[in-house]
């Protein structure tokens, strides 16, 4: 069993079994004709059911050809350009090098006596991304697991600087189509249930300064504490990009954090084009930016990044056996000090990798790519009369619908979207996300992957036309 302990005597068996699982997904990716099987729940779980856990194959090509049966033969293949679902991007080639690596040498980013090198490479790509934010000489931030997690611990930091002896009183205002994770935090953080205020948006999907500017005078004047207002550079269900300057003056006038939100939208921090739309993110107190989104790096890298280094003491604790005191005296970067994990993988790595191969404008490029994808299919869609499409994309991400000409009742027409999306997907030709407009249902293409073109948008909207005129053409016979 020694053998499978990877150490200096068995650094060929790495090579070689390594290697070998790094040739079954190559030819994976070489031969996927659809970014998915269509397999369904039912057939896939007795397959893992019979699987005997406490009966090893011991030899690694035996488990490959297993895993190709339960796993690899029906995943949902991301890298795929017609799998247009969520925001799932296709991972560049210099980060899944680095994720090769950083588990290889396991890494934890929690002290610098489990890291060294490590601790000082995460360092830099945080100074790297403030720099690009524009956060100032005070920013400072850490890598976190992923959106959920730095939008909770930017919250936390928030929670700690508001000026409030009682945590009932506290306010955060997020608009109503921002991300659940904000209410999610609320409620481990201790707030009320009505701790988030929800602001309405307009038709484009932003957040209205308006409105906002009313909720936190109400909030004062009803004796309570503005804690944060969360701006969403990049909405998960249309990508739109709240008003950030005029945001961030309503928050300097009544002295309230900032968080921005940058989960989708920081990919424009690398934009050559389009780097204006996230103008005023500077203003922050506090940004996620999930690098697994628009900056084409795998699951999981994602940071959380703030404009004054001193708030990241709110999440500090000193353990003697790991972190204590007077280490921060010695001035030994310790990275769990400003992290609300403990143990933690070096994600940095991927992204180091990547800039170091492609550079920052390399990625900028790709994202600039879909982002330009986005707008030529909202021309498809606007022009197209079988289908309403919602809002013209700020970065990659299309709501429609299809509207059959013959059907008036909406609750019919959301019937043939719903049917037409899980026909989509059983039949596995293409994957699309589906969310609700004004309580109807719609369709909705994230686009993330370059090597997506407008014919692949065009023929997947026939597909869905067509899916959804059998679904009707079906409801009529039963009708009769
Ligand atoms: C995806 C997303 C999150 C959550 O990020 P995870 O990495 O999935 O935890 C938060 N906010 C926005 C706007 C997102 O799109």
């Amino acid at each position: 069993m020694r053998s499978h302990l990877l150490n200096g005597l068995t650094a060929e068996h790495y090579r070689s079994s390594v290697t070998e699982g790094v040739e079954r997904v190559a030819a994976k990716l070489a031969t996927t004709d659809r970014p998915f099987t269509g397999v369904a729940v039912d057939a896939l779980t007795p397959r893992v059911d019979a699987i005997d856990l406490d009966a090893p194959l011991g030899d690694t090509t035996a488990v490959l050809d297993e895993l190709e049966d339960v796993y690899l033969k029906d995943a949902v293949y991301f890298h795929h350009p017609r799998y247009l679902a969520h925001l799932n991007c296709p991972v560049v080639i210099p980060a899944v090098l680095g994720e090769a690596v950083l588990s290889a040498v396991n890494s934890s980013l929690d002290t610098w006596d489990q890291s060294a090198g490590a601790t000082l490479i995460e360092r830099k790509l945080i100074d790297w991304t403030a720099r690009r934010i524009g956060l100032g000489p005070a920013a400072d931030g850490v890598f976190t697991s992923g959106g959920t997690q730095s939008n909770l611990q930017a919250l936390l930091l928030a929670r700690e600087e508001a000026k409030t002896d009682s945590v009932a009183n506290l306010r955060i205002f997020a608009s109503e189509v921002s991300h659940f994770s904000v209410q999610k935090s609320a409620k481990l953080l201790g707030l009320g249930q009505d701790a988030v205020v929800p602001v309405p948006v307009g038709h484009d999907k932003r957040l209205q300064t308006v409105a906002l500017a009313r909720e936190l005078e109400r909030c004062v004047q009803d004796g309570l504490v503005p804690m944060a207002v969360v701006a969403t550079a990049g909405t998960t269900d249309f990508g739109s990009i709240d008003p950030l300057p005029e945001i961030a003056g309503l928050c300097a006038q009544y002295g309230v954090w900032l968080h921005v939100d940058a989960a989708y939208g920081c990919g424009l921090l690398a934009s050559l084009k389009y780097r204006d739309r996230i103008a005023g993110i500077e203003h922050a107190d506090s940004v996620t930016v999930d690098y697994h989104k628009s900056f084409f790096q795998p699951v999981s890298s994602s940071a959380v990044l703030v404009k004054d280094a001193a708030t990241l003491r709110h999440a500090t604790y000193h353990a003697e056996y790991l972190n204590p005191r007077r280490m921060t005296q010695e001035r030994i970067p310790n990275q769990v000090d400003k992290s609300l994990q403990t143990t933690r993988r070096f994600d940095a790595l991927k992204l180091w990798m990547t800039l170091r191969v492609m550079g920052a404008d390399g990625i900028g490029q790709l994202f600039d790519e879909v982002c330009d994808l986005a707008a030529e299919g909202w021309q498809l869609l606007a022009a197209d009369p079988r289908f309403d499409v919602v809002v013209a994309p700020s970065l990659s991400t299309l709501v429609f619908r299809y509207i059959p000409s013959a059907v008036t009742d909406p609750a019919e027409t959301d019937r043939a979207n719903l049917y037409a999306r899980k026909a989509l997907f059983a039949s596995g030709d293409a994957v699309v996300a589906g969310t609700k407009v004004g309580g109807r249902h719609y369709l909705k293409f994230t686009l993330l992957n370059p090597e997506t073109t407008t014919a692949d948008i065009a023929a997947v909207l026939d597909l869905i036309a067509g899916h959804a005129e059998q679904y009707l053409g079906e409801s009529l016979d039963r009708a009769s």
